[in-house]
């Protein structure tokens, strides 16, 4: 019997799971995959997480990381906008800050499940069944940290799991690990038709090169990557010099496919839902792995007092909700927008030269992507 199971070992989950064990809970973590290993992710980290990614244990000061202070935008037809960055970032891979992570998970008494899938969680006679591939697992408090989609989402039909296929929920992700001459206290973010490619370093010399499209785009080039790569992305001049001039570290991209941006619950079951799949913010306009730390230290704040008896069950549940909204709700709204707005083509090349005059609006709407320090 645990005091809390987790299911879920990305970001929101290992966060969760070493803030519980070290308050002296007995924490079980399931993760499907085994530690270190590759995710679609643009694998910039917004600053205002730095403090608390320190406080778990991490020694991001001695990493020596690239901090990233500068964004160059462009839009399909290649005209370009260099602003800096209010708060700015730092690059690390998943494959790098996962790992580090799920250690000090291990090392603080989590009991740490690789290659454990969660097939079901349910509650019952006030406690939850955590059905697994390694048998069934039992907890006072059940928290879904599984991301983007999993199979606990079609399991449960999660309303966002119903929604037939349109603009905001068909998305495909695609990343790779490049060398290449990029200057490390830059992002490019570069658009080209019905999509966007993130640039930007990260450890050893790096980068990491990662874009979002529609599905529509990829169906269009008869689901072959390197054919949209060269049909659809190359047009937009940075990104041609830039496919030209790199060279690709892994033999085959990592690619997520059916992302979607839907508005999604906080509780579901009675089972906390922390990060991703408490609601994904596009990754053009938001940090949502900061959002999934973030969102780890609300949840644990709330599962703290249900624990030690100062909050009832539907307390906690209303309590997380409450300040999940209070937190991210503004950012979520914000993040929608602009996804609607920059994935246009003809919308993107517009704003993009509109802007060029406003560097104010510029500087707001950058300061709406990110949060502050937590
Ligand atoms: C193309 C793209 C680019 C992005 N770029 C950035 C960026 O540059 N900066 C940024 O801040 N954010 C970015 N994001 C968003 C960021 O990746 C996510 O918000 C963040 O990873 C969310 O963390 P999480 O812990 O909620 O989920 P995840 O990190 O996805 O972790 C979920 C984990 O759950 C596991 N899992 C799922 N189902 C089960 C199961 N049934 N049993 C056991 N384990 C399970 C998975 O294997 C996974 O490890 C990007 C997203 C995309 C799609």
């Amino acid at each position: 019997m645990y005091d809390v199971t987790i299911t879920g070992g990305g970001l929101a989950g290992l966060a969760l799971s070493i803030q519980l064990a070290k308050a002296g809970y007995r924490v079980a973590l399931f993760e499907k995959e085994t530690y270190p290993y590759h995710k679609v992710c643009g694998e910039y980290v917004s600053l205002e997480s730095w403090n608390f990614l320190e406080d778990l244990g991490l020694p991001l000061s001695d990493w020596n990381l690239p901090i990233i202070r500068r964004l160059l935008m462009s839009s399909p037809n290649g005209q370009s906008l260099e602003h800096e960055l209010p708060l700015g970032g730092f690059g690390i891979s998943r494959y790098k800050l996962d790992a580090a992570l799920a250690d000090i998970a291990r090392s603080s008494g989590v009991d740490l499940f690789e290659s454990v899938k969660v097939t079901d969680i349910v509650f019952r006679q006030s406690q939850f069944e955590v059905q697994t591939s390694a048998g069934t697992f039992h907890s006072a408090v059940a928290c879904g940290t599984f991301g983007k989609r999993s199979n606990l989402d079609i399991r449960w039909q999660r309303s966002f799991i119903r929604k037939r296929s349109e603009r905001l929920n068909n998305y495909v992700g695609v990343k790779y690990h490049v060398k290449g001459d990029f200057p490390a206290d830059l992002i490019g973010l570069h658009h080209f038709p019905n999509g966007y490619c993130g640039v930007s370093s990260i450890e050893d010399g790096k980068c990491c090169l990662c874009y979002m499209t529609t599905a529509e785009n990829l169906r269009a080039c008869g689901n072959s990557i390197p054919e949209m790569e060269k049909r659809i992305l190359r047009r937009n001049p940075y990104l041609e010099q830039l496919f030209s001039s790199m060279q690709p570290l892994f033999a085959q991209p990592v690619t997520i496919s059916r992302i979607s941006f839907e508005k999604r619950t906080r509780v579901e079951g009675h089972i906390l839902l922390i990060g991703d799949a408490a609601g994904i913010i596009p990754p053009l306009s938001g940090n949502g792995m900061s959002m999934a730390l973030h969102g780890s230290k609300v949840a644990f704040q709330c599962i703290n007092a249900f624990l030690r008896g100062q909050l009832a069950r539907y307390e906690l549940e209303q309590e997380y909700t409450d300040r999940w909204h209070r937190q991210f709700g503004r950012r979520m709204w914000m993040g929608r927008q602009l996804q609607r707005w920059f994935v246009s083509e003809s919308r993107t090349n517009l704003l993009l030269s509109s802007l060029k005059s406003y560097p104010k609006l510029v500087s707001f709407l950058i300061r709406q992507t990110h949060g502050q320090p937590f």
